[in-house]
């Protein structure tokens, strides 16, 4: 069979926040036969995936680690490598994702400071600021949006903040829902660390941890006090195997997913080679968001997010209509053939939660967005016992 003859079977359209819609060409290509993962063959697609790591994210510096693992390696990978113990750390929460990011510093031996954003709004950068002046932290991290709330942060007055009071602090973006489809510049801005996964925005199969370093937080690195206590999330380790593969030649420490590779780099072919500009990606994103987020203002949903300005667009968190329950919203979806999110955290109940990632928002004629909505008039309709 050919790339061309594939198509993936009939199946429920999968719109939660991640894992997310993939084309037939990334399924294609992640049934490539089995080949060394040191062969000739392999390692300019390995390579070539690093080096568009970086286009995705506008980087010409910046070092990818490309680890087989999930989006919460990239927690254990800065952690392990950038803090040391007993350094300090500040993590500004704005929902679910942050206080595993705090846990994780936490367990490597970092103190974890955090400011709490209210739920479903954001951290006050006057806050970061005289925190900042407080004591010396090693990272500020922030999560670029929050999954749980579909809250989205812009970092860069918090770089600004960063640069200002305490330049040294290195800033790191946990970008794992929003890489592709949020703007982020990782040199113009100023960001030190992005972390991301594979099967959110970036359109693949789960099971890549996808983190990009910028030089000076590799000199970080290079120049810590102690070793790393990490044996499979070291730098120290992957940092030559990801320079051998850039480099054209293959190098061993532990064996790459292979074919998730192949899927991988086509996805990324997709993402940053097609006629469909990453600008105009975000665009289609920001379009298909406000689609979804007016059609359900018009059936009286309140979003999670206080700040429209500051709602994701690769998701939408809304609350449940009066007395209904999220679980009942999903399965009501379910029904229909559309798999959605319920909440997150304490609040789980209260609301749910539509991802538009991807070929979801870009790809108009698949018509996703039109079967979400219309999807969502029938839900809520049924859900509050009135007719659709
Ligand atoms: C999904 C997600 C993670 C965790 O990624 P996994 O792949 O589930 O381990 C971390 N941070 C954010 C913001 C996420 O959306």
């Amino acid at each position: 069979m050919s790339t061309q003859e594939f198509k993936q079977a009939p199946h429920k359209l999968l719109v939660i926040p991640g894992p997310i819609e993939v084309t037939d060409e990334v399924l294609y290509a992640n049934a490539h036969p089995s080949v060394s993962h040191v062969s000739a063959e392999f390692v300019p697609v390995f390579g070539d995936s690093v080096r568009m790591t970086r286009d995705v994210v506008f980087s010409k510096t910046a070092q990818p680690f490309l680890i087989s693992g999930s989006g919460t390696l990239g927690w254990d990978q800065i952690s392990a490598n950038l803090v040391e113990p007993g350094e300090n750390a500040l993590v500004l929460n704005t929902g679910y994702f942050g206080d595993s990011f705090s846990d994780c510093l936490r367990t490597y031996g970092a103190n974890v400071d955090e400011i709490k954003a209210d739920f479903g709004a954001t951290v006050d950068v006057a806050e970061v600021e005289k925190a900042l002046q407080s004591k010396k932290y090693k990272i500020v991290t922030v999560t670029h949006v929050d999954t749980s709330t579909a809250v989205l942060s812009d970092p860069r007055p918090i770089i600004a903040a960063v640069r200002k009071v305490s330049p040294e602090t290195l800033v790191v973006l946990d970008g794992v829902c929003s890489v592709a489809s949020e703007e982020i510049r990782m040199d113009e801005w100023g960001l030190d660390v992005i972390m991301t996964a594979s099967q959110k925005g970036l359109g693949a199969p789960p099971g890549l941890s996808i983190v990009l370093v910028s030089e000076r937080a590799i000199k970080v690195f290079e120049t810590r006090k102690g070793p790393v206590s990490a044996y499979y999330a070291s730098w120290k380790r992957w940092l030559p195997i990801m320079k051998a593969y850039e480099s054209g030649s293959a190098a061993y420490f532990a064996t790459p997913p292979v074919n998730l590779i192949y899927a991988y780099h086509q996805s990324l072919l997709q993402l940053t080679k097609a006629n469909l500009s990453l600008e105009e990606r975000f665009k289609l994103h920001a379009e298909a968001s406000g689609r979804v987020k007016a059609a359900a203002a018009e059936l009286g949903l309140k979003q999670v997010p206080v700040d429209p300005s500051a709602a994701a667009n690769g998701m939408t968190a809304l609350y449940c209509p009066a007395g209904v329950k999220s679980s009942q919203i999903a399965s009501l979806f379910m029904k229909r053939g559309v798999v959605i999110a319920g909440g997150l955290g304490s609040q789980k109940d209260t609301y749910f939660r539509i991802g538009h990632l991807g070929i979801t928002a870009v790809e108009k004629s698949r018509g996703d967005v039109d079967r979400i909505i219309q999807v969502l008039k029938e839900v809520v309709a049924e859900a509050t016992g009135k007719s659709a």
